[in-house]
């Protein structure tokens, strides 16, 4: 399989290429040339989700350094369980993506690409240093996908008043070939500071950069596997079709659900759950799209006023009716966020994160129109995670999962660094003392 840029100036590269570049050279983002379908028989005697992501998988793998990988790489990121698990009301479904190490669905398509570039690493490489922007849980999967794996660092920036207390001690708390760094500044600045490193030649012809933010396919692609793992599940137990709502920020795990459906999946309608930023609720509505400023919400991680991967949703389809017509998006505030988070635990059976609210207050309103179809919302992340949202709620407290409880309890260390460009160059060349 051969991929391509969404900007349609770049030249077609393999899937190797494609995971160790991220962003394709035009600025654009890397799509399969085309999205294969499935035979239904290519999943015969496939039942975990490793096994399941592995044959989705294949086609993209196929004359690929890391075709003979492929069955390994999945293993490493579905090592955690994945549960669907019913909930109260008839229909109702929670698939569960928050039992890895850093308690949000990001581990999973982390591991994988972390895997991946180890794979591809040869002997003599030099030290590759992965550089990551976080405002929550991105940075906690990508430290986690790379801890202890040699030949890789990892250095996080957050914002210094950005981040919750628990996520700043999660990103401290890693060490070894992790180091984190609170910055000065806003979460933009730490995305200015990557961006512009990573695009900075002179330094990258001194050192060894990489990245693992959202946009790079080699997280795209695994998560894939679960939605397919999930509705071939529900398929074989009950000879029906299941649907999802996505908790959606930079639309990653949403186009995951799509790229499922369209290789052939039992999958019927997918519906995106957005917090109060609501450019794709007005795009879906029939509006044109208009980024806007990004608006902070009890659901943090999805307070995206630009979504990143809204170019590849675009590239799919041949124009905006078709897309408008296969999925939709509907807007969730604080107040609606709140509201679910106090009544899930007796209406349907769950402690959801305020992300995870977001998606099931879009499936009651799917319930009230009088929607019938078997529907699964998508939990992103633990609630444990956002103990100052909804500890109140639920009147409370969360336990922590025991693998986070036990990072949780490590020191928790980090450098200040300013909110300049220059200050991250200086770290990157070694000229900054490394304390
Ligand atoms: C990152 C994240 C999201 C948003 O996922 P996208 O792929 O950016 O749409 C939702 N919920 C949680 C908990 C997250 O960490």
């Amino acid at each position: 399989m051969r991929f391509v840029s969404t900007r349609g100036a770049a030249p077609a590269a393999d899937l190797a290429q494609v995971l160790q570049a991220g962003l394709a050279p035009d600025g654009g983002l890397y799509l399969a040339e085309h999205i294969p379908v499935l035979e239904p028989d290519a999943f015969a005697g496939a039942h975990a989700p490793a096994e399941v992501g592995a044959r989705l998988l294949v086609p993209y793998f196929a004359g690929s350094a890391l075709e003979s990988g492929l069955s390994m790489l999945c293993g490493e990121a579905f090592a955690q369980p994945i549960p669907l698990r019913a909930l109260r009301g008839a229909g109702d479904h929670v698939l569960e993506l928050f039992h890895g190490p850093s308690a949000a669905f990001k581990d999973i398509g982390a591991r994988f690409l972390a895997a991946a570039l180890a794979r591809l690493r040869m002997p003599d490489d030099p030290l590759r240093t992965i550089l990551v922007a976080t405002s929550g849980d991105t940075g906690g999967a990508v430290a986690a996908a790379f801890h202890r794996r040699a030949g890789f660092r990892v250095l996080i920036l957050y914002p210094q008043e950005g981040v919750a207390p628990r996520q700043a001690r999660q990103l401290g708390a890693f060490g070894g070939n992790v180091q984190a760094y609170r910055v000065d500044g806003t979460f933009d600045d730490c995305q200015r500071m990557v961006k512009t490193a990573l695009g900075d030649a002179v330094l990258r012809a001194r050192v060894a950069l990489g990245s693992a933010n959202s946009i790079s396919l080699g997280r795209l692609l695994p998560q894939a596997g679960y939605y397919a793992w999930a509705a071939l599940a529900h398929w074989r137990a009950t000879g029906r079709a299941l649907s999802f709502v996505v908790p959606t920020g930079n639309l990653g795990n949403a186009l995951a659900a799509l790229i499922a459906r369209r290789m052939g999946l039992p999958i019927a309608r997918i519906v995106l759950a957005c917090n109060a930023n609501d450019t794709l609720p007005r795009y879906f509505a029939g509006g044109a799209y208009a980024a806007q400023p990004s608006r902070r919400t009890l659901a943090n991680a999805m307070d995206v006023g630009a979504p990143s991967n809204f170019e590849r949703l675009r590239a799919l389809y041949a124009d905006a009716d078709a897309l408008r017509a296969d999925l939709a998006a509907f807007s969730v505030d604080d107040t609606a966020i709140l509201d679910t988070l106090r009544a899930a635990p007796a209406r349907h059976g769950c402690e959801p994160c305020p992300h995870t609210a977001c998606a099931l207050r879009v499936l009651e309103t799917l319930r009230a129109a009088g929607d019938t179809r078997d529907w699964a919302v998508v939990a992103t992340a633990h609630a444990a995670k956002f103990p100052e949202v909804v500890e109140p709620a639920f009147g409370h407290t969360v336990a922590v999962p025991a693998v986070l409880a036990a990072l949780l309890e490590k020191p928790a260390r980090s450098r200040p660094l300013a909110a300049r460009d220059e200050a991250l160059r200086r770290i990157l060349l070694g000229a900054a003392a490394p304390s």
